[in-house]
């Protein structure tokens, strides 16, 4: 492709994606294929000869298009959010174009210091402790863009398990790591999300999943229990990863309760907020962030709710020796003059290269401004609270947990097969895309309030399709 042509498409994409976006919510969410329906349409080799831009994007039209979730419908409300917006888009068009690797702070200047700052900006924004920020005098912490918050928190676990074992070697020079390693444990509740899992089976740690109360929360008193039951195999608790927001009912751990407690027993506190941290930028949100201060690493996910795309994961630490002594490196060539007296991220993560994501974090924030974003949480939170109040007022189905934010979850009154069989309707019916959760044996679905122009014409279409939906249902187990 020549620099012309580049400039003709590149201007007609900018066309198509306006299109797109603004007509979403008129395509069907999920699309009607198969498992390996592409595999068929597309040639089994590769071009020999260039092909015509007209052909490539013709193709993607027809081959692509109609295999995607559309995730930006006002008729998506599966999983979390994960938002994109106008400045979110033209900021990546910049960095994709730029494409440096801001791995030191010499192979781009001002990839490393915008990420600080932005940083800075977030930490403040979200009422996060002074600790978390790089300009504070009493701050011996950072913070730093991962590409998701699964990698954050095994970056947080890696940091733990190492200082863990630095410290027990303080008594027991001689011992091995691996064999300090072996009796590391690690804790999250029953309802935290898979991604603590993923990181104790890649970092060979026992995990032990606690169990929450009657809000899903997970309290002081069942935590002391574990590491009383541990110390006495002993073993060394070392990690608790508490959810603020967690995946399955957007339940709250008591930081307040376990942050005292950590700190007491020398377990590293790290907070997976991936969904509702967003909520933090709204003051009157902030009740669950009531003891962030003692928090050791925090994670929260612009590219769910904040308009910004994936991949976007902001992690702050409160002492970044303890991520460099973990992920720092030093070959040669990576040295600069400069080395030891900048920020080089490549210390703070596990891949060297990165991408220059702070920019499309910059243009958001400075797009929407801090009002504009608390708006936009107030409006799906809102919405959230009108698509629950449509639920409650018929008496077939029920709330099985409390709103918080933007997710509501519901089901049918009676056995699980019934709301099973409405998640099924309404995935095949193509109308909405929904996923199930189960709490307490319960089968149940979650209803994620996803775009910011959702509205509430949108919530009510969706509320009548359910309600068809249910009485579809109801009719054909008439014995419920
Ligand atoms: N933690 C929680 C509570 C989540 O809900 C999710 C995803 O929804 C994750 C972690 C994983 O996020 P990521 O896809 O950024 O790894």
């Amino acid at each position: 492709m020549e620099r012309d042509e580049y400039r003709r498409h590149g201007k007609e994409l900018v066309d198509y994606i306006a299109e797109y976006l603004s007509t979403v919510k008129e395509r069907r969410v999920c699309p009607d294929v198969k498992p390996g329906y592409l595999s068929l349409l597309l040639p089994t080799s590769p071009p020999q000869e260039p092909e015509a831009w007209s052909s490539i994007f013709t193709d993607f039209e027809r081959l692509i298009m109609p295999g995607l979730v559309h995730w930006q419908s006002p008729h998506m409300h599966a999983y979390f959010p994960a938002l994109t917006s106008w400045p979110s888009l033209l900021g990546d068009m910049l960095a994709d174009a730029i494409n440096c690797l801001g791995f030191t702070w010499a192979s781009s200047p001002a990839c490393t210091e915008l990420e600080i700052s932005m940083m800075d900006w977030l930490a403040v924004m979200l009422g996060l402790p002074d600790h978390f920020l790089h300009h504070h005098p009493n701050s011996s912490g950072g913070g730093v863009l991962q590409s998701t918050v699964s990698e954050s928190t095994l970056i947080a676990m890696l940091a733990a398990r190492k200082a863990k074992i630095a410290e027990l070697k303080s008594n027991d020079p001689g011992a091995d790591d691996a064999v300090l390693a072996s009796r590391l444990v690690a804790y999250a509740s029953d309802q935290a999300h898979s991604s603590i899992e993923k990181g104790t089976l890649i970092s060979l740690i026992k995990l032990r999943l606690l169990e929450t109360d009657e809000d899903f929360s997970l309290r002081a008193k069942t935590l002391i229990q574990a590491l009383e039951a541990d110390r006495k195999r002993g073993l060394v608790p070392f990690f608790l990863c508490a959810t603020l927001g967690t995946t399955g009912v957007c339940a709250f751990d008591c930081l307040s309760e376990l942050g005292p407690l950590c700190a007491r027993e020398g377990v590293w506190l790290h907070v997976d907020a991936a969904y509702a941290g967003t909520a933090f930028l709204c003051p009157e949100f902030r009740t669950h962030l009531r003891g962030v201060e003692w928090a050791d690493s925090f994670a929260f996910n612009p590219a769910k709710w904040m308009m910004v795309h994936f991949d976007c994961a902001a992690f702050w630490i409160k002492d970044k020796c303890k991520l460099q002594q973990t992920f720092g490196v030093n070959a040669m060539y990576l040295q600069h003059p400069d080395s030891g007296v900048t920020v080089d991220f490549m210390n703070w993560q596990i891949p060297l290269s990165r991408r220059f994501r702070s920019l499309k974090l910059w243009f958001v924030i400075r797009s929407f401004g801090v009002l504009g974003l608390q708006a936009h949480v107030r409006h799906g939170t809102e919405m959230a609270k009108y698509f629950e109040s449509l639920v409650r007022s018929d008496s077939r189905f029920e709330i099985p947990a409390k709103r918080h934010l933007g997710l509501v979850t519901f089901r049918l009154e009676g056995t699980n097969s019934l709301t099973e069989e409405l998640l099924q309707e309404l995935i095949q019916s193509g109308t909405m895309f929904l996923v199930p959760a189960t709490i307490n044996k319960l089968f149940i679905i979650r209803f994620t309030i996803t775009s910011q122009y959702t509205t509430s014409g949108d919530i009510l279409r969706d509320w009548n399709i359910i309600q068809q939906s249910a009485d579809k249902v109801l009719t054909r187990s008439p014995q419920h």
